[in-house]
């Protein structure tokens, strides 16, 4: 049985996604190695003042103006995000039109079925889950692609990333879109637009954006955006907090 997380606990919500999290593992949606990315992401969340920052904020609306703008999106799917934030991210999906495509570092075939109907349970009409197409110089499991999804995309949104797969699509040249607390990933530092927030904050803001934004709005949010001026002020607001912690010692 999980544990009941008292509402008025400092803690609230981090302690609630840990449940969320521990029982999606039990059920085979997140692996044990899933665990310990999510407390790697605790971690800079904790040092960020678990809130989005202006900086994230930003990020949030160009990814999603480059979304709206692309050709063909796809939200690659993880188990860690999966397990989050099921029904945001097949509402964002919809607003979006961009399909759902489970891509996995842990792959297995029941576990990538287990996460399809996971998304199906929360109202995902298709999800795209058995590859038929390989991503070119990546040899983890993760080079497992559908040709209706991530093969032929041009913008890919994923979140809990590892760099090389965000390397390698880079390479054949498509626009990725990262999701990570940590701004000095390889990830964060390769990907066109990073989103420096947790997915539990960043997919609920995209999906008010995304229904919010004109055409025009995108182009200008674009011209707008640089990723590594970005991406260097969301580092600077970890640097702040640590310093006003430090300074409250
Ligand atoms: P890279 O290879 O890009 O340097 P990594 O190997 O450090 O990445 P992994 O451990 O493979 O990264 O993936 C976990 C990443 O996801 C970490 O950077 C972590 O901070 C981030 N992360 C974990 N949980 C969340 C979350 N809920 N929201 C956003 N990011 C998260
Ligand atoms: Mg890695």
């Amino acid at each position: 049985m999980s544990l009941i997380v008292p509402p008025d606990h400092p803690r609230y919500y981090s302690l609630l996604y840990r449940e969320r999290i521990v029982e999606k593992a039990k059920e085979g949606v997140v692996v044990l190695q899933g665990l310990i990315a999510h407390g790697r992401g605790e971690a800079f969340d904790y040092m960020m003042g678990e809130r989005t920052t202006p900086a994230a904020l930003k990020a949030e609306k160009a990814a999603v103006a480059l979304l709206k703008l692309a050709k063909h999106p796809v939200i690659s799917v993880n188990g860690n995000l999966a397990a989050l934030v099921p029904r945001e991210i097949v509402m964002l999906s919809k607003a979006l039109n961009a399909p759902l495509e489970v891509n996995l570092f842990y792959r297995s075939e029941e576990r990538a079925k287990r996460i399809a109907d996971l998304l199906k349970a929360h109202g995902a009409e298709e999800v795209l889950w058995k590859p038929d197409a390989e991503i070119e110089g990546l040899s983890s499991e993760r080079r497992k692609v559908t040709r209706r999804g991530i093969a032929s995309a041009d913008v890919v949104l994923v979140a809990l990333e590892d760099g090389d797969r965000t390397e390698a699509l880079k390479r054949v040249g498509k626009k990725v879109i990262a999701i990570d607390l940590n701004p000095f990933s390889r990830t964060a530092r390769m990907a066109d637009i990073t989103i420096v927030d947790n997915v539990i904050r960043a997919i609920p803001n995209m999906i008010k954006f995304a229904e919010e934004m004109s055409e025009e709005e995108c182009k200008r949010t674009l011209e707008d955006f640089d990723n590594s001026l970005n991406l260097r002020e969301s580092a600077k607001y970890l640097k702040e907090w640590v310093q006003r912690m430090i300074e409250e010692l």
